[in-house]
């Protein structure tokens, strides 16, 4: 429901943008005439030079460069430009860039809120229009300060907030803002916020400030949004040359190509740059290849392909799948966007027949892709599973050499039949490969013990005497010293029991010194 407020808003807007359109068309018959006095003062110039001709000159160049200001205010060339879906996350996020040398004094928080809408309008327009925006909130800013991005949707409509701690302005002023020329800088040119009226105008936008002197200055700017239901599949602003074959035509577009995969997933930007930096992975050139197979038809290639990346993708603990899910999806709803503006800009029109073959063909090659990724996903997830259970298996059993013969065991924690397993193999090649004699083993660490495991772990022993070591067990506990009565096991001459780790060294004639 559009208040009155609104209604002055927009007849403020109207009136703004309309102030612009007169001064640039004035300044667009006052250019030229000036544009040739200047040819002429040049061929003087040339002729007799004089300084009063340089001077004259430069003051042309002054009143050029001020007219340019102004015609691009409504500049006739932007109105070539397409209407095409943007995500203004994503283009606030690279305008943003821009301003880098600033960070260190402006501190910038983003809440970029439901990043996946989009609006339409004219992308290069819109983005030199939220680029002065940016830069006035960053020039409000006197020394430290915060600028504040809030993007959300709210009753169907696509706000975006620019909030700074900066200078402020007076409130009798707030209703100049927008009008050609007006500015409080001595560098100023007060152009920028007359771009910004015209743009959002003609992007059927409001905007709203709020200022408060010395506190700081928002704009508000509230768009409609894109229905996503009457889309289907979409326009997009793309390069054509006749005759060019849909590979050509990927390879024309291969950067616009990057920046709508971007689009698609900016709320994944910040992992995708992680996986970049971090996996080392660039999905941006592995997009394009899977491109290039996928119109080519090039099964075995895509085979091939999804295998190494499922691989990758199983070594990097990093890469979450589910990223890698959303990412390729994607990538195929960017593919159709783009075959489907191929047919457009190419004039071709498919028979029914044709387009349904080229469609199950692209989509059974992009689910073959799918279907070996996950396979080789998850066998090398398997096998990474495994070798890391052998990896604390041996861990877990660390025989250490006291001397060439004499070994030690320390034990620590639960042991389960499992690691009973482990530490049996392990215990049993040594004491063949190292030809121990006498083998230590500490128990004072061991929190727990089922009774299957004591009797197993006596049977081991009986084995390791068998092979001609003495073990020797010390620190075993109350409880498991139970166990062992009531299980009725029997040490024979070879299996040794001590107190503590230090009576069994002194036993084998080694002293521990105290340092
Ligand atoms: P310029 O930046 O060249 O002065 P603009 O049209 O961009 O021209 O801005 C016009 C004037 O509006 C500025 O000179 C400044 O006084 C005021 N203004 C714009 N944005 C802000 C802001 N964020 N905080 C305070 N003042 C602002
Ligand atoms: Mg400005």
């Amino acid at each position: 429901m559009p208040s009155k407020d609104t209604h002055e808003h927009n007849s403020h807007q109207s009136r703004l943008a309309s102030v612009g359109q007169i001064a640039a068309g004035i300044a667009h018959e006052v250019r030229n005439p000036l544009t040739a006095v200047k040819g002429f003062l040049q061929l003087l110039q040339k002729q007799s030079p004089h300084t009063y001709l340089d001077i004259a000159q430069a003051e042309l160049d002054n009143a050029i460069t001020t007219l340019q200001n102004l015609l691009n205010i409504s500049k006739a060339d932007s109105e070539e430009e397409q209407p095409v879906k943007i995500h203004l996350c994503a283009e606030l996020e690279s305008l943003l860039n821009l301003f880098q040398d600033q960070i260190y004094r402006v501190t910038i928080e983003k809440k970029f809120e439901d990043a996946e809408v989009s609006i339409t309008g004219k992308r290069n327009q819109l983005k030199k229009a939220f680029f002065n925006i940016l830069k006035n909130a960053f020039e409000a800013i006197e020394g430290q300060g915060t600028i504040k991005i809030h993007h959300y949707i709210q009753d169907e409509l696509v706000y975006v907030t620019i909030s700074d701690t900066g200078v402020g302005i007076p409130k009798e002023r707030i209703d100049l803002l927008g009008t050609p020329f007006y500015t409080t800088k001595s560098e100023g040119t007060g152009m920028g916020l007359a771009y910004v009226f015209s743009t959002i105008y003609q992007h059927n936008g409001r905007i709203e400030i709020e200022s408060e002197e010395g506190k700081g200055t928002t704009f508000k700017f509230i768009f409609p949004m894109e229905m996503p239901m009457d889309k289907g599949v979409e326009r997009m602003d793309l390069h054509y040359e006749s005759d060019i074959d849909l590979q050509g035509f990927f390879d024309l577009n291969k950067q616009e190509f990057e920046r709508y995969l971007l689009q698609e997933v900016v709320n994944l930007q910040e992992i995708l740059d992680e996986i970049k930096t971090v996996g080392g992975i660039d999905l941006l050139a592995n997009a394009h290849h899977l491109a290039a197979l996928v119109i080519d038809n090039r099964e075995p290639e895509v085979i091939n392909f999804a295998q190494l990346e499922g691989k990758f993708w199983a070594q990097h603990s990093t890469l979450n799948i589910e990223v890698k899910l959303e990412w390729f999806q994607a990538f195929r709803r960017i593919l159709w966007h783009f075959i489907y503006n191929f047919t457009r800009l190419s004039g071709s029109d498919y028979k029914m027949d044709d387009f349904f073959k080229m469609e199950y063909r692209i989509n059974i090659t992009l689910d073959i892709f799918l279907r070996h990724f996950f396979t080789s996903y998850t066998t090398f997830k398997d096998e990474m599973i495994k070798t890391h259970r052998e990896m604390i298996d041996d861990l877990s059993v660390p025989l250490i050499p006291l001397t060439s013969s004499v070994f030690i065991l320390p034990l620590l924690g639960t042991i389960d039949t499992h690691r009973a397993k482990a530490i049996q193999e392990k215990m049993l090649h040594q004491i063949e490969t190292h030809k121990i004699r006498s083998l230590i083993i500490d128990m004072s660490g061991v929190v727990y013990l089922d009774t299957m495991v004591v009797q197993h772990l006596f049977k081991i022993l009986h084995g390791v005497s068998y092979m001609g070591c003495t073990a020797i067990i010390t620190g075993i506990r109350a409880e498991i010293a139970n166990t062992m009565v009531n299980l009725g096991i029997s040490l024979n001459d070879r299996i040794e029991t001590k107190g503590t780790l230090q009576q069994a060294l002194e036993e084998l004639g080694l002293q521990i010194t105290n340092t």
